[in-house]
């Protein structure tokens, strides 16, 4: 059974009882799964209030508490990653494997998260006089305002608590309304993980209402939002115009490289795969392929060659590879990539048009003959959607990789060191895989650079955007 959703506050989980709702879908039928309570204006107050109230106290906690709860996190998510996974593939549409493994990792997160904040350190500065002594402090900034999207609804999600929560911050949560399960899983374990009520909640409801009532209130200090870029900048300037610390995980346009010296089969076997990853909803998804001119033919054959032999369907159902797109409103967005290509002289080789049935799925498509001003080449697709153009040198491909506004991930396949380092020192990204896909680890920070986003998430910078620093001197 798909369990009920609620609203998480001040430790209370608070059903509908009369307030607003909106139905759940599973997007490989529409079926309706549920019906998700819509906070109302006071929910959102008594939210901030609660947070506001825990953080007087929450700040002072030990960083052993705060471990020891972000480490019984990480166990519940293994002990019921099946339960969490397969709502999630109810509600996401993404294939049970996929959200296993997402699972998996998020336990690895809260993990890391729960080592990393027992390693927040100040410093001490070397005085100008032997009685002065200087300290720099690093506290909790206060209540957070966290934003976060459907797409990997329960990775998102706890990057962002457990950065603020293992920081010592308090934070409201606006989760994703189209796949909100795991998020309301989040909520339920760090409940019974014993956090303190107040510390984190969880809200639901029409987006620009609630981030504008959120970061406009004097009780928030922090805006962490993941999405799209267009939202992006508006909660920024909003953020800013109330002088809000802000972490901005937006979109890109990931280019990927593939040089006439690389092992051809494998890059275009590894590329496929990853390509239809979550529907190629995924924002560092590679979205545009540029292969040198001597090996464009053979790279395109290996890799329509894998996508043709996907198998898509039912995330639930038996081998399945690729689910559905998550909502309703992805198909005519990808269809309008699709159209904008063929009228600017593209060739659909692969796909192209929405599967017929009930759900939202649209098959693994490859296009080429496309110029690099077509909208496929301009703007992220967010669908599994693969546009093809030859290069012919690394300036030139360099130069139309770092042509648009975006600058998030990025992929190259060569054999060349000299090739490799030049890539790496010269796109204008936040990340630049080599040969392989290694980003998105505990370990490892992940962010943008550009329109991409500010600040990071993960790695020893993970707390970063969840501190202030204070100076405090001495005689
Ligand atoms: P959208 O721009 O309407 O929404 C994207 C996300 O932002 C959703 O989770 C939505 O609930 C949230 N959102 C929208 N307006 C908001 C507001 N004013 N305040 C707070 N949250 C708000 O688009 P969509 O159709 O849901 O998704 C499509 C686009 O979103 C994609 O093209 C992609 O670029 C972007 N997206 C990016 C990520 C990411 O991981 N960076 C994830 C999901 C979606």
């Amino acid at each position: 059974m798909y369990p009920n959703q609620t609203l998480y506050i001040d430790g209370q989980f608070i059903a509908a009882d009369g307030r607003e709702t909106q139905p759940i879908i599973n997007p490989a039928n529409r079926e309706v799964l549920g019906h998700l309570p819509h906070a109302t204006t006071e929910d959102l107050q008594t939210a901030l209030e609660a947070a506001d109230r825990a953080f007087q106290s929450w700040k002072h906690s030990s960083p052993m508490e705060r471990s020891a709860i972000l480490r019984k996190v990480a166990q519940l998510t293994r002990d019921r990653a099946p339960e969490i996974a397969r709502n999630m593939t109810l509600d996401q549409g993404k294939p049970l494997a996929e959200s296993m493994g997402e699972l998996i990792s998020c336990a690895d997160h809260a993990d890391w998260h729960a080592e990393e904040c027992r390693r927040i350190y100040g410093r001490i500065i070397t005085p100008r006089s032997p009685d002065v002594r200087q300290m720099v402090l690093r506290e909790p900034i206060g209540v957070c305002v966290a934003f976060t999207p459907w797409n990997f609804p329960y990775n998102q999600a706890i990057r962002k608590v457990a950065a603020a929560i293992g920081a010592g911050c308090t934070i409201v949560l606006k989760g994703p309304e189209d796949s909100p399960s795991a998020v309301m899983a989040i909520a339920q374990m760090f409940h019974d993980a014993g956090l303190p009520p107040g510390v984190l909640n969880l809200v639901w409801g029409d987006p620009p209402t609630i981030s504008d009532y959120l970061i406009r209130s004097p009780i928030s200090r922090k805006v962490s939002f993941t999405g799209s870029v267009p939202v992006g900048k508006q909660l920024a300037a909003l953020a800013g115009a109330h002088m809000k610390r802000i972490t901005m995980e937006l979109g890109g346009h990931s280019p990927v490289i593939v040089c006439e010296d690389a092992n051809i089969e494998l890059a275009a076997k590894m590329l496929a795969k990853f390509k239809i990853r979550n529907a190629g909803q995924v924002c560092v998804s590679p979205t545009r392929f540029y292969v040198q001119r001597k090996v464009f033919d053979p790279f395109l054959e290996a890799f329509t060659d894998v996508l043709k032999n996907v198998k898509t369907g039912d995330g639930l159902a038996e081998g399945v590879e690729m689910g559905p797109l998550a909502h309703e409103r992805r198909v005519p967005a990808i269809s309008g990539f699709i159209d904008d290509a063929l009228q600017h002289g593209g060739k659909v080789v692969l796909g192209g048009e929405p599967l017929p049935g009930n759900g939202f799925f649209f098959p693994p498509t490859v296009v080429v003959d496309i110029p690099d001003n077509s909208k496929l080449m301009q703007e992220e697709p967010f669908g599994p959607v693969a546009p093809l153009v030859p290069f012919d040198t690394i300036e030139e491909v360099t130069k139309r990789a770092n042509s648009l506004p975006f600058g998030l991930s990025s992929y190259v396949f060569t054999n060349s060191l000299q090739t490799s380092t030049k890539l790496s020192n010269d796109l204008e990204v936040g990340m630049v895989n080599i040969n392989h896909f290694g980003s998105a680890l505990p370990e490892t920070p992940f962010g943008g650079v550009k329109d991409s986003g500010i600040g990071s998430e993960g790695g020893s910078e993970t707390f970063d955007g969840y501190l202030v620093t204070k100076f405090v001197t001495h005689v």
